[in-house]
């Protein structure tokens, strides 16, 4: 669309408040606001003490049917979202994770929504931000240092060094440090042993972070942590190194949510990133919670599709932090839609109604997983300027067929204006129909029953296969009594199933599952299915080459 300017232009005219303002607005005292320049606040965790007996306001989260690489617009909705809100007169907050240095050089992009629909000051946000993820990566490194000094100063603790899990972590896309060899050069450099790097956002202590309530939870957490196992085949964790109080100390500011606002000076709380897929990817559920104590409504986000996404936030985050949704908004792309029915991706600008009709399939499973939650479901169809006319009536007509809610998105355009319909028909929903939210799975089931469950229920699939190195995970896990946890699925986001070509709603595959680790820190069983990454490389011609700053401080290139 070549009205609409590109989104680092319209972040540099944004009207911004100063953030003191913000926080008035939204209830937050001075004292529990921690500046970090004009436009940034972290706010201290105190909030909650003072708030614990207000009413929470309604939780809504934002999810997508399965994507294109390109993503179908899930951050500019939830910001566009909880812009409409306020512009019709609701207290509304948003809460989102915080961008990766990965994306951001990388392939994708920032992450702070997009066109008339995004977080400021994107700069800040999209780079160093207020330093929590230097924080995580600084945690994190603490733990693999303590350990090869460990194993350096005569091994106390027997740890078995070809039974290491922990890995460093750097937040970059960075392929050459996915193996790696430590100690070399003789033997005051300790041990030589084969580690690794993975992005800061996929390490276990960026999840932890986000799944403790308070400091003390976050403490524990990380104590928890298991970093390789001893020569007897018992856990080694951060307790037994020791460390955990210092990661604690490393991490105390990184706990506290980070207040910023959008275009419209909507208050966003950002706060937290794990990745989609080793983690549950969503936000903080301390940012969740304070959220919805600020604010009558509290939109936030989850990664990937909601298969994905949206399954690990009602299954993970959800039972965790006690939270209880009100409202799922899915978004749907008629691009992605085609896709789905079989366009071929140079095709997609062009006008289908069949393929259209075809891919609807993925829509509808979506939409059926979220109802086997119990939780109230509508659809946000974002807009782009390549969609007929016939093409939105067509889909809006599927919709009412299928007998779900649907509103015309056109907040990346439009900003909160054209969100307004969405945020009507959202409310209604939320207002006509109660939540019965619970979990799909108990988490008292094995772990190949809970996996099972989640194939069968939500990937449309017909059972499950097993590595042999994931049976025998699963067996030292029982052993352990460690594998009463909530599953942690890692696939591609690509399709339903875990083959990246199968489109639409596939049925009577079966999943392989490869490898089972637990993050017993984090609290879950990751499952890991096809080829995951968590350390990502960089394309042929990443990001950064089109970023600058200019002798006037003028950025460009940032998306
Ligand atoms: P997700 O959160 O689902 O990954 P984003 O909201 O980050 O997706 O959007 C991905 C990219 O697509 C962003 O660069 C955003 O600006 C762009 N985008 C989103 N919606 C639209 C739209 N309706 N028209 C054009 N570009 C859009």
């Amino acid at each position: 669309n070549t009205k609409v300017p590109s989104d680092i232009q319209i972040a540099q005219h944004a009207k911004m408040k100063d953030i003191c303002d913000i926080a008035k607005e939204c209830g937050i005292l001075e004292d529990e606001l921690e500046l970090y320049g004009k436009y940034k606040a972290k706010i201290s965790l105190n909030i909650l003490d003072r708030l614990k007996d207000k009413k929470d306001g309604k939780l809504v989260l934002v999810t997508a049917i399965t994507p294109t690489p390109a993503g179908e617009g899930k951050s500019t909705t939830t910001v566009g979202l909880g812009q409409a809100l306020n512009k019709i007169g609701k207290k509304a907050i948003i809460a989102l994770r915080e961008p990766s240095l990965g994306p951001v050089f990388g392939v994708k992009g920032g992450a702070a929504g997009g066109g008339y629909a995004q977080v400021v000051p994107m700069e800040d946000i999209n780079l160093h931000f207020t330093g929590d993820m230097h924080a995580i990566t600084a945690a994190n490194n603490l733990v693999s240092a303590a350990m090869d000094n460990s194993i350096h100063q005569g091994n106390p603790l027997n740890i078995d060094t070809r039974q290491i899990v922990w890995k460093r972590v750097l937040d970059m896309n960075d392929r050459a440090l996915r193996e790696v060899v430590v100690g070399l050069g003789g033997k005051a450099n300790g041990f030589v042993r084969q580690d690794g790097f993975t992005i800061t956002v996929a390490s276990e202590v960026m999840a932890v972070l986000c799944l403790s309530d308070n400091l003390m939870d976050l403490k524990n957490r990380l104590g928890k942590i298991i970093v390789a196992y001893n020569m007897d085949g018992q856990p080694v964790t951060v307790k037994d190194l020791k460390v955990d109080g210092a990661m604690l100390l490393l991490l105390k500011d990184a706990i506290k949510p980070n207040l910023v606002q959008t275009l419209e000076n909507t208050p966003a709380l950002i706060h937290g990133g794990p990745f989609a897929n080793i983690a549950h990817g969503c936000n903080s559920i301390i940012a969740t919670k304070l959220g919805l104590k600020l604010a009558d409504y509290l939109v936030t986000e989850a990664g990937f599709g909601a298969d994905l996404g949206a399954e690990k936030f009602l299954d993970i985050k959800c039972r965790y932090g006690d939270l209880k949704p009100s409202a799922v908004v899915i978004v749907a792309t008629i691009r992605a839609l085609k896709m789905h029915g079989g366009t071929a991706k140079g095709e997609l600008s062009k006008e289908n109604l069949d393929t259209l009709n075809k891919g609807f399939e993925n829509l509808a499973k979506q939409i059926e997983n979220i109802r086997k939650f119990g939780v109230p479901v509508m659809v946000g169809i974002n807009r782009f300027a390549m969609d007929t006319e016939a093409e939105i009536q067509f889909l809006l007509r599927k919709c009412k067929e299928y007998g779900v809610e649907a509103a015309l998105n056109e907040v990346w355009e439009k900003g909160g204006e054209g969100g307004i319909e969405m945020a009507e028909k959202l409310i209604s929903l939320i207002e006509h129909e109660k939540s019965c939210y619970k979990p799909i799975y108990e988490t008292e089931a094995s772990i190949s029953d809970k996996i099972g469950t989640i194939v069968k229920e939500i990937y449309g699939g017909s059972g499950v296969k097993f590595s042999a190195k994931a049976i025998k995970e699963m067996k030292r896990l029982e052993e352990l009594g460690m594998d009463k946890l909530p599953i942690c699925m890692a696939k591609t986001q690509y399709s339903l199933s875990d083959n990246p070509q199968l489109l639409g709603a596939p049925k009577g595959f079966e999943i392989t599952v490869n490898e089972i680790r637990v993050s017993a820190g984090a609290g879950f069983i990751v499952c890991l299915t096809g080829d995951i990454m968590t350390m990502p490389g960089l394309p042929k011609v990443p990001a950064a080459e089109l970023i600058d700053i200019d002798e006037n401080g003028m950025v460009t290139g940032l998306f």
